[in-house]
């Protein structure tokens, strides 16, 4: 059994260290597992003879808990959890979240909002002479000005209110080795404003590149919501590490400069980086408390690759992990099968492998390791590229292999599969070996919406290719005699998406029989561009309007004619047709989206009660 890193001074002095290279600080507690970047990133230093300690969760508000494990010889590094803090805190509707699964025992209030921000200026004051370098998912997300939702403001690149160093942006395990080695050799922070997948400010341009690309301010797009999508759409274009370019933003008196992305890792890198020795558990200290429930989604779960060619918009992994598909070899991950199958809590079923988007196991076509990602056309959207390599041999052969494991009952597949590249193989065994092999009952798909207008902003298949999938799906599983069934996903209230979009939507449920138990508000995140679309109102590719709703209630009405099958939702969902002039869609007819009127008695009767509640609920809006 592996040991896990020192996360306080006791850990550190039973290692014989008087002082740590390295202070990692987490938002998130510290689980010793391939799925927590902090895990990872402080696993790959530790590989490359670094002293390093984790400091999970210190208190903010009493800052001398931040210097409890000593000052570090080479700097202090800062993510704010595996998740955005605000994402993880607050709810589309702005209301603070109940559980964090990143946090022992599932409590709320371990650390700050915007938990980088306030851990990196804790830091700078602390020990000014330090380099704080900060990364994880909301540093790379918030690199250049940015909307935050939860605050419903433009703010500025994240390196501003931080007054970090460095910023590394994307998965990080190179850049961080190189940061590492610079300051090993006595480099100060300027000799490292050249290491690709970072970002840094600086008041003056000193030695750019004249192809990189200039941005419109923090200035300008907090008054002008048309270069907001405009300076989206060209950082966005920019992220491939082969053909893209230094991208510059002024941020007041400064200006942020990101470096281009760093080159897709090997099989033989990614090897490495999966197979350090992981305890694959949450820390000891945590147990009393329950541990910490984030594990439960992971622990038999093996990442197979990174990076996604589906370029959803609404999603920003692309931007994080690349579009380049980067894939660990099959020794690789059958021996981290065999690992979970030594677990004493295993009980014989791999719950997922993976990535972003399970069946991409390579890259979308062969010319991208040459000259990169197209930035004009995507992979998969409207419709597949002729150059898309769409096959899923490797990604059979693997859960073949997977399967033959002892100890191994079923391995599952839970990531998403994109179901549009699945019906471009021309093969067709992938399919069948999901149905027999890799599903229990199941199937969690994402078609998001139906409307033609809303899955053109997503940049999703449309609905045909979903029903051609339901089709063949169906199929398959009565060829051979299986009962299993689609659970598809929605998002209401999309950019895009009006009143009139969602009863097409609950329309098609009526008509496919579908009533999702759970449905999904679009959450503007930093950094996709669905959020550029709602924040501006604008497309960021095309510069085209689109309707975008901002308002509680309307989007209230969304999501009730989801489900408009609730009894609860009934109000809504008759507001939203009378008012989309659906009512035609109220009445007894079998297309009718509601009764003429069901009271309390099941009858067509209005009780005293009904007339109340259809006020009460009128007067909230
Ligand atoms: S050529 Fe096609 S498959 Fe290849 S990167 Fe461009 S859009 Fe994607």
């Amino acid at each position: 059994m592996s040991e896990f890193l020192p996360i306080c001074k006791e850990d550190i002095i039973k290692r014989g260290w008087e002082q740590i290279d390295f202070l990692f600080i987490s938002g998130d507690a510290y689980v010793d597992h391939p799925s927590f970047a902090t895990a990872v990133i402080c696993r790959v230093l530790e590989a490359h003879g670094y002293k390093v300690a984790i400091l999970p969760q210190p208190d903010w508000q009493h800052s001398e808990n931040f210097a409890a494990l000593g000052k570090p010889r080479l700097g202090v590094l800062i993510s704010g959890g595996n998740l955005d803090s605000m994402l993880c805190h607050y709810t589309a509707a702005r209301k603070p979240r109940t559980r964090d699964s990143y946090t022992a025992g599932g409590i709320m209030g371990k650390r700050p909002d915007h938990a980088t921000v306030i851990y990196s200026k804790i830091v700078k004051k602390l020990w000014p002479d330090i380099p704080v370098i900060i990364g994880g998912i909301e540093a790379s997300l918030r690199r250049f000005a940015h909307y935050d939702y939860w605050e419903n403001k433009i703010l500025p690149s994240i390196l501003i209110d931080s007054k970090a160093d460095l910023l590394v942006y994307g998965m990080g395990e190179q850049q961080i080795v190189e940061i590492a080695d610079y300051l090993t050799g006595g480099a100060q922070l300027e000799d490292m404003h050249y290491i690709r997948g970072t970002a840094y400010l600086t008041s003056e341009l000193v030695n750019m590149d004249e192809k990189a690309v200039l941005l419109p301010s923090y200035g300008e797009i907090q008054t002008n919501k048309e270069l907001f999508a405009k300076a989206f759409q060209l950082q966005s274009q920019e992220q491939d590490p082969f053909n893209g370019e230094t991208v510059i933003q002024k941020n007041g008196n400064y200006f942020v400069v990101q470096n281009p992305a760093p080159y897709p890792l090997s099989t033989e890198e990614m090897d490495a980086i999966y197979d350090l020795p992981y305890c694959r558990e949450v820390h000891p200290s945590y147990l009393p408390l329950g541990g910490v429930p984030a594990i439960e989604e992971v622990q038999f779960s093996i990442i197979s690759q990174r990076g996604c060619f589906g370029s959803c918009a609404f999603c920003a992994i692309h931007s994080h992990q690349g579009r380049i598909i980067q894939a660990r070899s099959h020794n690789s991950i059958l021996a981290e099968a065999r690992a979970i199958t030594a677990l004493p809590n295993f009980k014989g079923y791999i719950h997922d492998v993976g990535g972003p988007t399970a069946n991409f196991r390579h890259p979308s076509c062969a010319k991208q390791l040459e000259v990169g990602t197209c930035k004009d056309r995507q992979c998969l959207f409207p419709t597949p590229c002729p150059n898309l390599d769409a096959d899923h041999t490797d990604y059979i052969n693997l859960l073949r292999e997977l399967r033959a494991l002892p100890g191994i009952k079923k391995v599952f597949i839970r990531s998403g599969i994109r179901y549009d590249y699945l019906l471009a193989d021309k093969q067709q065994v992938f399919l069948d070996e999901l149905c027999r092999y890799h599903i229990s009952g199941q199937l969690k798909i994402a078609p998001e919406h139906i409307s033609p207008k809303v899955l053109k902003c997503m940049g999703k298949p449309g609905k045909d290719v979903y029903l051609k999938f339901s089709e063949v799906f169906d199929a398959k599983n009565k060829e051979i005699g299986l009962k299993q069934y689609l659970v598809p996903y929605f998002i209401s209230s999309h950019p895009g998406c009006s009143l009139h979009e969602a009863v097409e939507l609950a329309e098609f449920l009526r008509d496919t029989g579908r009533h999702p138990e759970q449905v999904q508000d679009f959450i503007p995140t930093p950094g996709s561009a669905s959020t550029a679309m709602y924040y501006s109102g604008v497309v960021p590719a095309t510069g085209k309007k689109v309707y975008v709703t901002q308002n509680p209630h309307m989007k209230a009405m969304q999501r009730a004619l989801m489900q408009y099958k609730n009894p609860k939702n009934r109000a809504l969902v008759k507001e939203a047709l009378e008012e989309t002039g659906h009512t035609e869609l109220i009445g007894t007819d079998d297309k009718c989206l509601l009764p003429a009127y069901l009271g309390r008695s099941g009858t067509n009767k209005r009780t005293k009660f009904d007339v109340y509640k259809d006020r009460v609920g009128k007067k909230k809006r």
